[in-house]
């Protein structure tokens, strides 16, 4: 790497620090009504520290939801173009009693910074932010045509970026698109992401008897809806972690020898980790699934909540009439979620026990992706990678979501990078969200690196 930038890099790393903080400390909690204003000051941060960094094009695009800030700077016609996206809201912060410091007013041991969005994703977008504003500041220019666009309300489902994506891509072309915003397997062995996860959710409505009864008048002969709703459940997915869903497997997704011995070196890594970090004594799932199969390109299927019944202080009797149940597929890219939805439908129907009526509803659902790792774009990212951590990275998958990433797959037909500096331990959408400040300096050497191998 130049050693003007590295040096700027590293003259600069309390000025970029101070200037996360900053940013960190507006609560920009986008599905929190209240929070209205916050979140268009967290846009309004990025757009002026865009304009300060030198791009000539900065807007703030408002419409009915949270704003979108879109930037460009075009140096070179003979240079490739670069599409950075990231997301400048947060999610909330609850439970605040979990919290050790104050969400908002970030904390900093000696190893990291504590706050909401240090992770997901302002710290991951400052970390491009500053790459870029090295270049400007130690070249004089941009090595190659970059365009930004953050978003704010990438938790609360994204709308006014997919409307945007759709009606005016031909802004967005780009030869490729860059992502910060997952995680990396950890310090000694990074990686980068080549496929994520699609997902469907649902609602699942079960209806017995036209009142709730009681179970002393009735038990024994009437319908009970949360018991159905149960075996259902279990008929779904059973105790080995299969779905019982005909065709939910259909769709494979295709794995590099490399990848699989990564696995295979790994497994026992990483089910420690994930053992200490969930609290628990063993794993659950497809025994004869590798764990980092059961995770990246396994179907799943999760029950988040059960409604129903009597659920007050003591005892009442009843019967109830009706039982509810959110459940999520997560689903291999190649998957669609669409196509699944009908195969969950008529799953519910064969499967649920009889005298009862029962209704699936399809709330969202994204696609998966999967990305070729055989492009200039993600060699150049790959190489960037090594040359600052002094290794190769691992391809790998992430089990999450990224819906943008799908979006730019399919409007925009561009390679996407997802290049992440998180570790899986940072807890994002958790209390006590972190960010590791190494990881925060060394993404700035390594994007500002990457940034130099696109030239032509
Ligand atoms: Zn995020």
């Amino acid at each position: 790497m130049r050693t003007s930038l590295h040096q700027y890099l590293i003259d600069n790393r309390e000025k970029n620090l101070e200037e996360l903080l900053s940013w960190l400390k507006i609560p920009s909690i986008s599905t929190l009504s209240e929070h209205r204003k916050d979140v268009k000051n967290a846009a309004e941060w990025a757009e002026k520290k865009l304009q300060e960094i030198g791009f000539p094009e900065v807007e703030l695009i408002e419409g009915e939801g949270h704003p979108l800030v879109y930037a460009q700077w075009l140096t070179d016609n003979n240079q490739p173009t670069l599409l950075f996206y990231g997301h400048y809201d947060v999610q909330p912060a609850d439970p605040l009693n979990e919290w050790h410091t104050p969400p908002f007013q970030p904390y900093i041991d000696k190893d990291n910074i504590y706050a909401r969005g240090a992770t997901d994703d302002k710290g991951q977008v400052m970390i491009v932010l500053a790459a870029l504003e090295a270049w400007v500041k130690s070249e004089g220019k941009l090595p190659v045509n970059v365009k930004v666009l953050l978003e704010g309300e990438e938790e609360a489902g994204g709308a006014s970026v997919e409307a945007f994506v759709r009606e005016y891509g031909d802004r967005l072309t780009a030869d490729a698109a860059l992502i910060c915003d997952t995680h990396m397997n950890s310090v000694d062995q990074p990686s980068l992401i080549i496929g994520l996860r699609g997902i469907l959710y649902t609602e699942i409505i079960v209806k017995g008897a036209k009142r709730d009864l009681h179970s002393g008048s009735y038990g024994g002969v009437a319908p009970n809806p949360i018991h159905a709703l149960c075996l259902l459940l279990s008929r779904l997915k059973g105790e080995n972690g299969r779905i019982d869903i005909p065709g939910i497997y259909v769709s494979s997704v295709p794995v590099s020898d490399e990848e699989k011995d990564f696995w295979h070196r790994d497994a026992e890594a990483l089910e420690k980790r994930l053992l200490k970090e969930m609290g628990v004594e063993q794993l659950v799932g497809e025994k004869h699934v590798s764990v980092h199969g059961r995770l990246g390109i396994r179907p799943t299927l999760e029950v988040h909540g059960i409604r129903g019944g009597f659920i007050g202080e003591g005892a009442k009797t009843v019967i109830p009439a009706e039982a509810l149940a959110k459940v999520s597929l997560r689903l291999p890219a190649g998957s669609r979620p669409t196509e699944v939805f009908k195969q969950l439908e008529h799953a519910v129907q064969q499967k649920m026990p009889k005298g009862y009526t029962v209704v699936v509803r399809n709330l969202h659902s994204g696609d998966g992706v999967a990305v070729s790792p055989e492009n200039r774009y993600i060699n150049a990212a790959a190489e960037a990678i090594a040359e600052i951590y002094g290794v190769r990275p691992v391809f790998m998958r992430e089990g999450g979501s990224i819906p943008i990433t799908a979006l730019f797959d399919s409007i925009l037909h561009i390679p996407v990078v997802l290049m992440g500096f998180g570790l899986s331990d940072d807890g994002a959408h958790g209390p006590n969200e972190k960010f590791s400040l190494n990881q925060f300096y060394k993404g700035m050497d390594t994007v500002a690196d990457f940034l130099g191998r696109l030239r032509n």
